[in-house]
């Protein structure tokens, strides 16, 4: 039998370790320092709800992936989800993504139609009139110069504006990011839920299969599975990496591996010897409330844009369906005391690359800190373990 050691025992570790079962042949470890598996996807309750460290619902533009979970966690597809975003100054809450036909409903429509069409002519100005003749008003939008942006604030003020800009993007990716400026992000490849101004259907997520476990436990029993086969230590932390020999300590102990999965934060398998890698992390407070619902029968989440302290609120009965006379809804604030969001700067990127590039072939690092990406979401954590997988085969 082969040896891997698998670190971290949250989403990526769970299905590199299932990935590694369902092969064969490999004699697994995972080291885990929670005294669970599974991390902010695991269910808790509060007040007899389940509920996750954030939403955590299901999305994926790959059938194959969600076919794969759906396996061994039955899934429920969220057909109508839709998000609100608060808007203090309007007094008033507007779909989000920003939609089209919310624009006459702001105080300031006639400024933001100019710079709507300012845009659009700007497009249009790069067609020739065939080309123009075979678009949509939506393609013919997503020509604009936010291709040629060189930060986060003129991708999406060549987007949509500056007015749509200020009112929805500027406080709350500052906020997101505790950021004092948003012209310091600049991997912004991914844009915030992949659209700028959408027209037609409200549901947040038109082009990705939006799903949630119909188990009261949510993921939890996805956890055991990967990890069934897997000696696995909780409460766990490796000592001292010799990533290299592709060795570590665990309780004092060295040992060596043929492989080794990392899902953690890259810096920390060599003593941040380049540096530590910035992240932003969150407080989440969980709050029961007198009323069946709270929220408007398609809205799952309300994100609040402007200069409050927190993101967003989210009711999970919408994804669990679990009945009770009470709901539960989670309020997340930013903050820099834990490390989940990798910080979407090029400069930290090309050090977490310093990182991996010291890593001998048989050490892959996936998952969202193991990759340094904040576009890492739990259908990728699956992606990554099964292209581990299809290397190790060949
Ligand atoms: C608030 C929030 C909401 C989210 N909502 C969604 C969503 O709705 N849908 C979606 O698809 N994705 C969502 N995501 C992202 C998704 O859940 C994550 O990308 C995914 O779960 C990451 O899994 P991971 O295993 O890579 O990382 P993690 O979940 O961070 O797991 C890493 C594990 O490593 C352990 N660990 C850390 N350091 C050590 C160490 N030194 N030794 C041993 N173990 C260690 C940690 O305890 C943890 O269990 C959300 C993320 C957050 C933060």
């Amino acid at each position: 039998m082969k040896t891997a050691l698998v670190i971290g025992g949250g989403f990526a570790g769970c299905a590199a370790a299932h990935q590694l079962q369902l092969m064969g042949g490999w004699n697994t470890t995972v080291v885990e320092a929670a005294p669970f598996l599974g991390a902010g996807v695991r269910t808790r309750y509060c007040g007899g709800h389940p509920y996750t460290f954030g939403p955590r619902h299901f999305l994926t533009p790959w059938e194959h992936v969600y076919s794969f979970l759906n396996n061994y966690v039955p899934l429920r597809r969220c057909a109508d989800h839709e998000f609100l975003t608060y808007i203090e100054e309007d007094s008033r809450f507007y779909g989000y993504p920003i939609h089209a036909d919310d624009i006459p409903q702001m105080p300031e429509s006639t400024q933001i139609q100019e710079e709507l069409s300012a845009i659009n002519i700007e497009a249009i100005s790069r067609l020739t009139p065939e080309e123009l003749a075979k678009m949509t008003r939506s393609e013919v939008a997503k020509l604009n110069k936010a291709s040629d942006a060189k930060d986060f604030e003129e991708f999406w003020i060549y987007s949509i504006g500056k007015t749509l800009y200020n009112k929805f993007v500027n406080d709350y990716s500052r906020k997101m990011w505790q950021i004092d400026d948003n012209r310091k992000i600049d991997d912004f490849t991914w844009s915030p839920k992949g659209v700028t101004v959408k027209e037609g259907d409200r549901a947040a997520w038109d082009t990705a299969i939006s799903a949630y476990p119909i188990a009261f436990n949510g993921y939890d029993d996805y956890f055991a599975i990967g990890t069934q086969d897997a000696k696995v230590h909780l409460s766990t932390r490796i000592e001292r990496y010799d990533v290299p020999n592709r060795a570590v300590w665990i309780d004092g102990e060295k040992r060596a591996f043929d492989i080794i999965i990392n899902t953690i934060s890259p810096d920390i398998l060599f003593d941040k010897c380049y540096g530590e890698l910035p992240y932003v992390g969150r407080d989440l407070h969980a709050i029961v409330l007198p009323v069946e619902f709270c929220m408007p029968e398609s809205v799952y989440f309300c994100y609040y844009a402007g200069k409050e302290s927190f993101t967003r609120i989210v009711e999970y009965k919408k994804f669990t369906l679990h009945k009770s006379p009470t709901t539960l809804i989670t309020l997340e604030i930013p903050s820099m005391t834990s490390r989940y969001y990798p910080m979407p700067f090029e400069s930290e990127k090309a050090k977490a690359k310093k990182y991996f590039d010291e890593m001998p072939d048989q050490v892959f690092s996936v998952g969202r800190a193991g990759s340094y990406l904040y576009n890492v979401d739990i259908d990728d954590t699956i992606d990554h373990a099964m292209k581990v997988a299809e290397k190790l085969k060949s």
